[in-house]
């Protein structure tokens, strides 16, 4: 039987995978601005959100990753979302197809230190840039001079390796690129190695295959194991089964209801529907607030727009990006590939890491865009829609980046027109969970 992940290994500040109280609280906001006309609409409406939040992680998309198809099988389901909405496809379909590299763990994760068989997704990880591999090993605790005493360095360089499962300490990753990169090599060269993280486990993907097989251990697993003998004197056995997929095709999901008045200016809601997929065969990281809770505020503007009492003026289209968590790829395909000339977008709301709300909402590259974010910033005083309203510079952290990027060069001298044209992400990381749904509408209500 598959696992899900405890989500504090990929979203340590996110507590509500199905607890929703955030939900409650933002189908009552949408209660309050009258869009929805009452209580028992409401209340459908959260279990619509909450069914696409529950079927996006669950275990048949795999973690809406590229082990399984987890991401096709997401991608499919979105589009049938979209059908049913009442979207329309802006090329032939709504599917943007690509294809990318990616390393993958479809098969065994096992690691045993001594008599201990670990626990992957919860004791361990596979970092994202290993290679396949399978044996046995005995621990070699990094000497740590190796950062500060050429001496150490030289020594090290002669160390024989063969089967050693090199033990590094918890700074060690981070210093790593301190040092030259024959040391890294001969890091590298060793059968297995054996990373420590003090906190916590945070997985990612990688389209390279650059090391041996490399586990991330929590530290307090290997505690008492460590203080029962010395490293030295104890034996690992592991299994990593990695697969580098070249050429894999995913796909962008994207949809768009023609303006009732000027077709050709266009406001976009993006959010990403991937994830990190599967490791191994028994876990997958299920992804609610990164970022089936994007999607499922993208699904609830959709709906909402598509009534036709709501349908806005200029076309309003709805990205659902794949590969962000690979280094924002699907963003970057249709930036380069749009579907229609980016200088028709006069506003993009990127939703990412939706969150409960309850601490308020950080407003990626709100400090670029001052004046709209004073706008924004006004609409939450007048309204208190969320407790806090942050802003922050451009950061390449979501998939607002390559808009943001392709807006403010090409287009910066061009005359344009009589709409704003503005990209804004809303996402939430760290400590604030989040954009309102209310804002969003609200920001769009004015423009
Ligand atoms: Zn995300």
């Amino acid at each position: 039987m598959r696992k899900s992940l405890n989500l504090w290994l990929v979203c340590p500040d996110f507590m509500i995978r199905v607890g929703f109280t955030s939900w409650l609280w933002y189908c009552a906001a949408i209660g309050l601005l009258g869009l929805f006309g009452g209580r028992m609409v409401i209340a459908q409406d959260m279990q619509k959100a909450k069914a696409v939040i529950d079927t996006l992680c669950g275990p048949g998309f795999h973690g809406r990753g590229f082990v399984n198809e987890g991401d096709r099988k997401a991608a499919r389901y979105l589009r049938g979302q979209f059908e049913e909405i009442g979207l329309l496809p802006l090329g032939e379909d709504y599917f943007q197809t690509f294809t990318l590299a990616v390393n993958t763990f479809p098969g065994q994760v096992v690691l045993q230190v001594g008599k201990s068989r670990l626990q992957p997704g919860t004791d361990f990880i596979a970092n994202a840039i290993s290679r396949g591999g399978k044996g046995k090993a005995q621990l070699l605790p990094l000497d740590t001079a190796i950062f500060s005493q050429p001496e150490a360095q030289t020594q090290f360089l002669k160390q024989n390796l063969k089967r050693k499962a090199l033990l590094l300490p918890a700074f060690a990753f981070e210093r790593m690129i301190e040092l030259p990169q024959a040391l890294i090599d001969k890091i590298y060269s060793c059968p297995v190695v054996i990373a420590q993280k003090e906190q916590k486990l945070v997985a990612a993907l990688s389209q390279k295959a650059l090391s041996p097989p490399y586990f991330e251990v929590l530290q307090s697993q290997l505690d008492a194991i460590l203080q029962a003998q010395p490293a030295s004197k104890i034996n690992i056995k592991y299994r990593l089964d990695a697969q580098l997929v070249p050429d894999y095709e995913t796909q962008n999901v994207i949809g768009y209801l023609p303006g009732t008045q000027a077709k050709e200016q266009y406001f976009v809601v993006s959010a990403h529907y991937d994830h990190l997929g599967q490791m191994g065969e028994g876990v997958y990281f299920p992804g609610a607030n990164d970022n089936a809770s994007g999607i499922a505020m993208l699904l609830e503007l959709a709906r909402h727009y598509a009534r036709p009492e709501n349908r806005p003026p200029f076309s309003l289209v709805f990205m659902a990006f794949s590969a962000e968590e690979i280094g924002l790829l699907g963003s970057l395909h249709y930036v380069k590939n749009p579907l229609f000339p980016l200088e028709q977008i006069n506003f993009l709301v990127n939703l990412d890491l939706v969150g409960t709300g309850d601490e308020g909402a950080m407003v990626v590259n709100g400090g670029v865009l001052q004046e709209a974010f004073e706008r924004l910033h006004r609409l939450n005083e007048t309204h208190q829609y969320l407790p806090k309203l942050a802003r922050r510079g451009l950061a390449a952290n979501s998939d607002h980046y390559f808009f943001q990027e392709a807006g403010f060069r090409p287009f910066s001298s061009t005359p344009w027109g009589g709409f704003r044209r503005i990209m804004m992400s809303l996402t939430a990381p760290k400590h604030f969970h989040s954009l309102n749904l209310r804002v969003c509408l609200a920001y769009y209500a004015i423009l």
